[in-house]
């Protein structure tokens, strides 16, 4: 009989009870005690929820004290050698500075999980003598059992997956590795198989990248390994995030299910299975149900993909469950009362989900008349979205067609916008600027929730706003910065200001999601068509513009980082909720540029997080991202300066994408590229106006003027100085007055000294 199951659960819990839980004892507010015993009635009511809504296979340890992936390293032994460490069990202290760092080590890196917004801590093999610490999964398995009394399926990183995501180790060593990892990994299958645990969830999602014959011949070995040691546990080697590359080879393993993501991978995983089969002696875990969307699905057309899929595998071999890990959803829309009626009907957190999941097995096993209501309702719902005002806003739907369907350029090339931009401003060799932001204190934090709260009155907090503008206005005057900005103090974070003055987006109160440890983010949420409804940051800019003979450079958020840091309606393609994003914001560029405002920045630091895991599409993707930026900027005159800004990710391998952009000046990280940026620029050069951040402003430490003037000069060495400038790598809001203000004072210094030597070189060029 067809099962349901899922992948994984979030840990956060409705209300962030464990993000509170996790900072109370990091705060030394909760002994270990308490909050070992916290953590488990969180993850024993997570458990319990999935039993009550009647989830057949439940996955155990996909809980963690922070990450997956640290749990897994840290269940074998594997620790950073800068960490004193001698062998046994993982202490909490010792894990959490893994992750966190402590006085004399520093953390480990963080990087995301495949195309996610969740991030993992990288394990570092280097030194480490892998021994196995504890059954953790066993421990999980146990615990459910005893006080549930649920045949939980423990759920295990793979080897393959495990080693492909560490560090530390020469590629040809991987061999070496896997072979003193893999007796642990049997170790704990073995005492699961004697527990009497029935499946086990194997996670290799690195299969969806696409596996060379040496990685494709260990993870035969792999498996083969794990079915000779524990021959009566059954696997279920689960993908997700995207198709798998080979199909054929997987299906082959020895292993007693696989399970394939049916929605980010739908068509090709599909295809696959319409030509190859699927072997009658596999369980085939069929992930229907979006594990990382927020959107309800529409119950008839699963259905229908459901029976679909049964042309192929049996009712017995066939597992209804989530494309991924629940991780990536909020917990319950129950709670959310603000939201539009139609929206909230037509969204599906992680609990709903669970019903979707049951509700589609019961259809399966009972047939579909035993659940016609539900899936009139369900029709219901998701018609009176589709048919709501702000899915049908026309004007914008044509305007959009209307410039997507041109090329967008500028009118006049770079040089000659250069030229022009130079005449104009006239600005030093080397001008300085900063990428938006100053330090948001807790006074302006305060000010902030004061007004929300209404207990200030507009008037006030604008007031109070303009305040901090002058204020800084006069410190950069007074530092001697070129390009002046006015410091974003109304903005709480670079999504949600713009987000909340467009149409087309809602915010849920609850809707939170882990993004990294106890770090949580509640995207926005793009449901209708977007549309500029009045000037966003004119006000504010031009404002500050009255106060200095200096220009003011005005600042927004791109359209694909807008996109790629909300969720976003599944009815379009992302392309054309990025082009609608551009034409909003080409309208705000545009009020700016008529206000007077003479420079633009428009900020993209997310680019490089929408870039499909699939090589094959990476360059459509890019294309158009690229012209989604352009549609935002094209239209302003040769003289207005287009600015854009990235940070967060390398850059190295996509210039030729950042080029095409064709924005005037960009200003771009490399302090955390380890230089692999400036060797790229060493190899291809850069056409356009370019800032190199000189300095890292994820420090607290003030830089001295000699850092970055090396900086400066090596950068020089590859880059044409009256293409260059001075800035920060990142946005100031998370540092402190103090420290900003001497940082500055340092950065300009460190110009000065540039100038000396460069100015000539460059009127000689
Ligand atoms: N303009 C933004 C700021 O300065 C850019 C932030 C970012 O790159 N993440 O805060
Ligand atoms: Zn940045």
């Amino acid at each position: 009989m067809t099962k349901s199951s899922v992948l994984g659960y979030p840990r956060i819990g409705a209300d962030r009870e464990w993000k509170k839980a996790l900072e109370a004892f990091w705060a030394g507010k909760l002994e270990e005690k308490d909050f070992r015993d916290q953590l488990k009635e969180i993850r024993l009511q997570h458990l319990k929820k999935q039993q009550e809504k009647g989830i057949a296979i439940i996955p155990v340890n996909d809980f963690s004290y922070y990450d997956h992936i640290l749990d897994t390293a840290a269940m074998f032994g594997i620790v950073p050698k800068r960490f004193a460490y001698d062998g046994g069990a993982v202490p909490l202290a010792l894990y959490y500075g893994i992750a966190r760092g402590t006085k004399e080590a520093a953390a480990s890196e963080m990087t995301k999980w495949f195309n996610t917004n969740y991030h993992y801590i990288v394990p570092e093999l280097d030194g480490a003598n892998p021994t196995l610490t504890e059954n953790k999964p066993l421990l999980a398995y146990r615990e459910a059992k005893e006080a549930l009394s649920i045949e939980g399926k423990p759920v295990i990183v793979g080897p393959l997956t495990f080693l492909k995501l560490s560090k530390g180790y020469a590629a040809s060593e991987i061999d070496a590795w896997l072979s003193r990892l893999l007796p642990l990994y049997v170790q704990v299958l073995q005492e699961l198989e004697q527990e009497g645990v029935r499946w086990v969830q194997i996670d290799e999602p690195i299969c969806v990248k696409g596996l060379d014959e040496g990685d494709l011949a260990r993870l035969r070995s792999i498996y083969e390994t794990f079915a000779a040691a524990a021959p009566k546990l059954k696997i279920m080697l689960q993908t997700y995030f995207e198709s798998v590359e080979q199909y054929q080879a997987l299906i082959g393993l020895p292993v007693d299910g696989i399970g394939l993501d049916f929605v980010h991978g739908l068509k090709t995983n599909l295809a696959a299975l319409q030509q190859y089969g699927f072997p009658a002696n596999k369980t085939l875990g069929a992930g229907v149900i979006d594990g990382r969307g927020i959107w309800k699905a529409d119950a008839k057309e699963k259905l229908a993909l459901l029976q679909e899929i049964s042309k192929y595998v049996s009712s017995e071999q066939l597992i209804v469950q989530s494309s991924c890990s629940l991780l990536h959803v909020p917990v319950t829309t129950a709670r959310e009362a603000k939201l539009p009626v139609e929206l909230k009907a037509a969204l599906a957190f992680a609990d709903e989900k669970l019903d979707e999941i049951v509700l589609l097995t019961r259809a399966l096993v009972e047939g579909e008349a035993a659940v016609a209501d539900q899936l009139k309702a369900c029709e219901e719902e998701l018609k009176s979205l589709r048919q709501s005002p702000s899915r049908n806003r026309s004007e914008v739907q044509q305007a959009v067609a209307a410039i997507a369907g041109k090329q967008p350029v500028r009118q006049s090339p770079f040089a000659k916008r250069y030229e022009a931009q130079e005449k104009k401003w006239q600005l030093p060799i080397l001008p300085t600027t900063t990428i938006g932001s100053f330090p948001q204190s807790a006074e302006v934090r305060k000010a902030r929730q004061l007004w929300r709260k209404g207990e200030w009155s507009n008037e006030r907090y604008e007031g109070f706003v303009r305040e901090q503008i002058g204020i800084w206005i006069k410190l950069q005057e007074e530092i001697g910065i070129d390009v002046l900005v006015h410091g974003e103090f109304e903005r709480t974070d670079m999504v949600e200001f713009f987000g909340e003055k467009l149409a087309g987006f809602a915010f849920t109160q609850f809707g939170w999601v882990q993004s990294y440890g106890s770090r949580c983010v509640k995207p926005p949420i793009i449901y209708g068509d977007v549309a500029f409804e009045e000037a966003m940051t004119v006000e504010e800019t031009k404002y500050a513009a009255s106060l200095t003979n200096k220009p003011v450079k005005g600042m927004l958020t791109g359209p694909i980082t807008i996109m790629n840091w909300s969720f976003v309606r599944d009815d379009l393609p992302r392309e054309q909720i990025a082009y609608q994003l551009s034409y909003a914001l080409r309208q705000e560029v545009e009020a700016l540029e008529a206000a007077g405002i003479p420079m633009i920045q428009v900020d993209e630091p997310a680019v490089r997080e929408g870039l499909p895991l699939k090589e094959s599409e990476q360059a459509e993707y890019l294309e158009w991202a690229v012209k989604a930026f352009r549609l935002t900027t094209c239209t302003v005159q040769d003289t207005t300066q287009i600015h854009t800004h990235m940070c967060y990710c390398e850059f190295h391998d996509m210039i030729d994408s950042i080029e095409a952009m064709d924005a005037d000046v960009i200003s771009i990280e490399t302090s955390r590229s380890h230089g692999e940026l400036i060797q790229s620029f060493e190899d291809r050069g850069y056409k356009l106006g370019i800032g190199l951040g000189v300095y890292d402003i994820h420090s607290p430490r003030v830089p001295q003027v000699e850092e970055m003037t090396s900086m400066i000069n090596r950068a020089l060495r590859v880059l044409d100085p009256k293409l260059f400038w001075i800035n920060p790598d990142c946005g100031l809001k998370t540092r402190g007055l103090e420290e900003t203000v001497a940082s500055l004072r340092n950065m300009v210094e460190a110009t000065r000294i540039a100038r000396g030597e460069y100015s000539n070189v460059a009127s000689h060029n």
